[in-house]
C-alpha cells in the first residue's frame, strides 16, 4: 500500500524550520503496514497478555527496546532503555464471605460477585471485625468547592460508603463542581486516598455504571487481579480494605435500614449534606500473598539540537492484563486495543521524527510505561524519576485504546480545557479537514485514567486526544454504538484481539496529527496548563 501522505504545515507568520522528512515517499510516511506488524506482534498470544513481572513482560520490552533502536532512538537511562520501577505486588484473597451485620442481623457477601475488595496492605492477613459503616456522601473534601463530605464524623477505624463520581453529574447545576464533567474528586483513586486521610479503615464504593463509566465487571476482575505499588513508604496512606459495593449488594443493604440509594444519592447532592453512621458493621478478613519485584519502563530518546535539555513526551503503556479468568474459552487478555494499536501509534510518530533531515529543536522522548492498567504505577514513576526535569518537559501526548475503525471527522480531546494545547490540536484538525471534540464522555473522567495524567498533575501541559466519535464514512451514531460496543464487549476482556480486517485509516490521520503536533512543540513557545 502507499501510503502517500504530506505532514506539513504552514503557520501564517511563523516561519518553521524547513523539514522535508515524512514527506510523500513511501518510506517516509505514516506506515499502516508498520503499526499492523506492532500490534500483531504485541498482542500475539506468544505476548501472554503482557503482564507486569511475567515472562510477558520480558519479551514485550525487549521488543520496544529494539524498536526503539531500530529507529534510531537513544537508551536514554544510563546507556540502557529500561527504567527499574519497584514494586510489590499485592493478591488479595477474601476468606469465606464478607459479612454485613444490620441491626444484630448478619448476612454475607461473596467476593467478587457481591463485593470487590482487596487490602493494599503489605501485610500477610488484614481482619476487619465490626467496623462501623459510616455514610460519606461521594468521600469529597473540596474547600475550593465549599464542600466537605466528612464534616462532623470521625471516620478513624471506620468503614466510610460513598458515591462514584461527584455531585455535579447528578444534578443539572453546572455551578456544582464542573457539571457533568468529572473532577478528579470524583475518581476512586482520590476517594481512596481522601478516605484513607480522614483515617478510615476501610471503604466501599457503591458501584453505578453511570458514575463510573464501566460496569461493575471491571472492578470486581480488579479485585481478584494482583495489584500493583510503587514499593515505597505510601502503604501508610492507604486504608486497610478498600473496594467496591455492586449497586444490588449496596440495595440489599440500605434496604434493610431503610433507604434507596437513589436517596441517599439525591441528599449527598444537595449542598449542606451532612455524613452519618449506618447502623451497620462490616467484618472481612483478607489474606494477602506479597511479592516484591520490579517491573519496567520502557524509553528512548531522540535528542534535541539547541535545546535538547527540554523535551516532547509521547506516552503509550506497554502493560495488560496476562492471563486471567477465562470467558467463551479465551483466558489470554491480548489488549491490541489496549494499548496495542496506541504502542505502533507512538513507534511510528517516533520513525517519523527519526526521518528528519534535520534535528529538531528540543529532544522527543517515546516513553511505554509499565502498570498503567494498575493505576499509572509506571508513568507516576517515572515523573518522579524523569529523564528531563518535569518544569522542562513541555508536552505530554497520550493515547489509549484507539480503535482502528476509519477516519474520523473528530479529534476527541480527552482533556480539553486543561492546557493551551487545544489551539495547537484545533488548527491541525482544521487541516486534516477535522475539528475538535471536548470528551462527550467528560463525567467517565478518562482525562484521569491514563498516562498523562502523572505529568499534568506535575504541571506538564498533557492531553490524550483521538478521533473516535465521527466516523468519516458512517456518521455519528455509528461510530458512537462502535465505542459503546468496545467499551461494554471488549474492554479490559479476552476479545480484544487482533483484527486484520481492521481499517487503520483512522489511526495513521492520528498519528500525523500528532506527529505535526509534537513536531511543532520541539520549537514552539511552550503551551501552559490550566489547573483544576
Ligand atoms: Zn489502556
Amino acid at each position: 500500500m502507499k501510503n502517500k501522505i504530506i505532514l506539513f504545515f504552514c503557520l501564517g507568520t511563523i516561519a518553521w524550520p524547513h523539514f522535508t522528512a515524512c514527506s510523500s515517499d513511501t518510506e517516509n510516511s505514516v506506515s499502516i503496514s508498520e503499526m499492523k506488524r506492532v500490534v500483531k506482534t504485541l498482542a500475539s498470544d506468544g505476548f501472554m497478555g503482557r503482564q507486569p513481572f511475567t515472562e510477558g513482560e520480558r519479551i514485550t520490552i525487549a521488543f520496544l527496546a529494539d524498536e526503539l533502536r531500530k529507529i534510531g532512538f537513544e537508551a536514554p537511562f544510563e546507556g540502557s532503555y529500561f527504567q527499574d520501577v519497584p514494586m510489590v505486588e499485592i493478591t488479595s484473597k477474601v476468606i469465606d464471605k464478607a459479612l454485613i451485620n444490620v441491626g444484630g442481623e448478619s448476612f454475607s457477601l461473596t467476593s467478587p460477585d457481591e463485593i470487590a475488595i482487596n487490602s493494599p496492605q503489605n501485610v500477610k492477613q488484614v481482619s476487619l471485625s465490626g467496623s462501623k459503616l459510616v455514610f460519606c456522601g461521594f468521600g469529597i473534601v473540596a474547600p475550593e468547592y465549599g464542600w466537605n463530605d466528612f464534616e462532623g464524623v470521625d471516620v478513624r477505624g471506620k468503614t466510610v460508603v460513598v458515591l462514584i463520581n461527584d455531585p455535579g453529574l447528578y444534578t443539572s447545576d453546572s455551578s456544582l463542581f464542573r457539571g457533568r464533567e468529572m473532577t478528579y474528586y470524583g475518581r476512586w483513586t482520590y476517594k481512596y486516598e481522601q478516605a484513607a486521610k480522614m483515617g478510615a479503615d476501610a471503604i466501599l464504593i457503591i458501584h453505578e455504571s453511570l458514575g463510573a463509566g464501566y460496569e461493575y465487571n471491571v472492578p470486581r476482575k480488579s479485585s481478584i487481579t494482583s495489584k500493583l505499588f510503587i514499593d515505597d513508604t505510601t502503604a501508610s496512606q492507604r486504608c486497610k480494605v478498600t473496594g467496591w459495593l455492586p449497586a444490588k449488594s449496596a440495595d440489599l443493604i440500605f434496604e434493610k435500614l431503610g433507604y434507596k440509594i437513589s436517596e441517599l444519592r439525591a441528599a449527598a447532592c444537595k449542598r449542606g449534606f451532612k455524613p452519618f453512621e449506618l447502623k451497620a458493621s462490616f467484618s472481612s478478613t483478607i489474606d494477602n500473598e506479597i511479592v516484591k519485584n520490579k517491573s519496567t519502563n520502557v524509553a528512548g530518546i531522540l535528542r534535541g539540537s539547541s535545546k535538547k535539555g527540554e523535551a516532547i513526551v509521547i506516552t503509550a503503556h506497554w502493560d495488560h492484563f496476562g492471563i486471567g479468568e477465562a470467558e467463551n474459552g479465551d483466558s489470554i487478555y491480548n489488549g491490541a486495543v489496549d494499548n496495542g494499536t496506541t504502542m505502533a501509534w507512538a513507534l511510528e510518530i517516533g520513525r517519523c521524527f527519526s526521518k528528519l533531515k534535520r534535528q529538531p529543536e528540543r529532544s522527543v522522548i517515546l516513553l511505554f510505561p509499565t502498570a498503567e492498567e494498575q493505576g499509572l504505577t509506571g508513568s507516576e514513576y517515572y515523573t518522579e524519576h524523569p529523564i528531563v526535569p518535569m518544569d522542562k518537559t513541555i508536552a505530554c501526548l497520550n493515547n489509549d485504546m484507539m480503535v482502528p475503525r476509519g477516519r474520523m471527522k473528530d479529534v476527541t480531546m480527552i482533556g480539553f480545557g486543561y492546557s493551551t494545547l487545544d489551539s495547537l490540536y484545533k488548527e491541525e484538525a482544521l487541516r486534516q479537514g477535522r475539528y475538535l471534540l471536548p470528551d462527550p464522555d467528560s463525567h467517565t473522567g478518562l482525562f484521569f485514567r491514563s498516562d498523562h495524567f502523572p505529568f499534568f498533575q506535575k504541571g506538564v501541559p498533557s492531553i490524550w486526544a483521538m478521533g473516535c466519535f465521527d466516523s468519516r464514512e458512517h456518521g455519528k451514531k455509528w461510530a458512537r454504538d462502535g465505542w459503546d460496543d468496545y467499551i461494554k464487549n471488549v474492554y479490559h476482556r479476552p476479545s480484544d484481539n487482533y483484527n486484520e480486517n481492521w481499517d487503520w485509516k483512522g489511526i495513521k490521520e492520528d498519528t500525523e496529527l500528532a506527529f505535526n503536533i509534537a513536531y511543532q512543540l520541539t520549537s514552539s513557545t511552550k503551551p501552559r496548563s490550566r489547573l483544576f
